[in-house]
């Protein structure tokens, strides 16, 4: 889960993490009313979207040489239309995709007079199964881009959980950003309290981008990213409150709602299946008979008939799919439950395209005695082959 740039602030303030101060707003008057209340006379007007690359973007309904998503303000008259000419309106940046994001709520801030600006992210490495802190005095950049152009500027920095942060880490962040004196502690200091912050809110990702020295020799928070690992959402309330489900895929939220793990795709047939490792096998097995998946779908293990129904309107609703393939292994659950709950949810939401359903496990005829006599034009596969095959075959006859 991701959340915005204000509240990622708010929170790393709570561990006692320098950032610049600010007020989130949702129209031109607020935006006036944070302005006021902030020392000026710099001011930045901030686009609250879940993307980056907020600076560089373009909003779609201004000409191609209006300012981006991320402004900086001289006096709260400028703020105000700063606000007005922003919210509203569609920011199109690197991360958003073409269609862009529309701009529901600025972030106003106190405008900091920067020297330099770095880059420090944390986030849990793969690779050695641990938290890893990347480091760079390539700040305000694409990270991607310093990565592939001059790698050698990037230092990574992983910490044993065993011995968890520790003062010569602390030091290997100063020593990468080519710190000394009081930054190069503050840098330690910084350091640290990311690295309590992060395992105390079960954090993906903390990513500082840029991470400033001001003028007046002080290191700064300036902008930063933070994403949760949703596993663990159920221990922090107070962050799971922060969620806006306003950014996120309308369907993938649907489907949380009910406990299925669903993620869409650009192919057009439909996948409802059980089990991760199942669904990735029956995706496979589509892209083999020359088709592509719209989605993966794992109902879980007890794939009860609300679950099974809900996984059908979150697939239909999906004007790309032409056809759908339900792969289910009846272990807990028994087969004849499951066709049962395939055949009140293929009445209940109409189906308009073929299925094809392969049923394997406990009391399996039974199950496709229920799909036969059902009177629903439900196509029976024996194996995973031969359903792909029957579903691609269905799918490719329609087209
Ligand atoms: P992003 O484009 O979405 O990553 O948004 P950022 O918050 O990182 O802002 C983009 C850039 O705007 C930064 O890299 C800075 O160069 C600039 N910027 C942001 N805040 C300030 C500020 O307070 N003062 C100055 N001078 N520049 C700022
Ligand atoms: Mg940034």
């Amino acid at each position: 889960m991701n959340i915005h740039e204000y509240q990622a602030k708010e929170l790393l303030a709570k561990f006692g993490i320098a950032v610049p101060a600010g007020h989130a707003a949702l129209n031109a008057e607020e935006a006036v009313a944070a302005a006021r209340q902030l020392p000026g006379p710099l001011y930045v007007v901030k686009a609250q979207i879940h993307a980056g690359g907020r600076g560089k973007g373009k909003f779609a309904e201004l000409p191609a040489d209006a300012k981006g998503g991320v402004r900086l303000a001289k006096s709260i008259e400028e703020v105000e239309a700063n606000a007005r000419e922003m919210l509203g309106n569609t920011l199109v940046t690197i991360q958003t995709g073409a269609a862009g994001k529309q701009v529901n709520r600025l972030y106003i801030t106190d405008g900091v007079d920067i020297a330099k600006e770095y880059y420090l992210s944390m986030l849990v490495d793969r690779k050695s199964g641990r938290i890893a802190m990347i480091v760079s005095t390539e700040g305000g950049m694409d990270i991607e881009t310093v990565a592939h152009d001059t790698p050698e500027k990037i230092t990574t920095i992983v910490i044993d959980p065993a011995t968890g942060f520790m003062p010569h880490h602390g030091r290997s962040v100063a020593f990468a950003l080519k710190l000394s004196g009081d930054l190069a502690k503050a840098a330690q200091k910084l350091s640290a309290q990311l690295y309590e912050a992060f395992k105390a809110l079960d954090c993906a990702m903390i990513e500082i981008n840029p991470l400033v020295e001001t003028m007046d020799g002080r290191l700064l928070v300036l902008d930063a990213k933070m994403s949760f690992d949703s596993n663990a959402l159920y221990r922090h309330p107070d962050v799971e409150a922060l969620r806006d489900e306003t950014e996120e895929d309308p369907m993938e939220i649907e489907a949380s709602k009910h406990d299925l793990a669903y993620i869409k795709l650009d192919g057009d047939i439909g996948c409802m299946v059980n089990g991760a490792g199942l669904a990735m096998a029956t995706m496979d097995i589509i892209k083999l008979n020359g088709a592509f998946p719209a989605n993966f779908l794992d109902v879980g293990g007890g794939a009860s008939k609300e679950k099974v129904t809900a996984a059908f309107k979150i697939i239909l609703s999906d004007p790309a799919v032409k056809g759908i393939l339900v792969n289910i292994f009846g272990g807990i659950m028994r087969c004849d439950i499951i066709a049962e709950g395939i055949v009140a949810a293929a009445k209940d939401v109409n189906l308009s395209v073929p299925l094809v359903v392969r049923l394997e496990g406990t009391n399996v005829q039974l199950g496709k005695d229920i799909l036969a006599n059902s009177g629903l034009p439900i196509i029976p596969a024996d194996d995973l082959g031969d359903a792909a095959k029957k579903i691609v075959a269905e799918v490719k006859q329609a087209a």
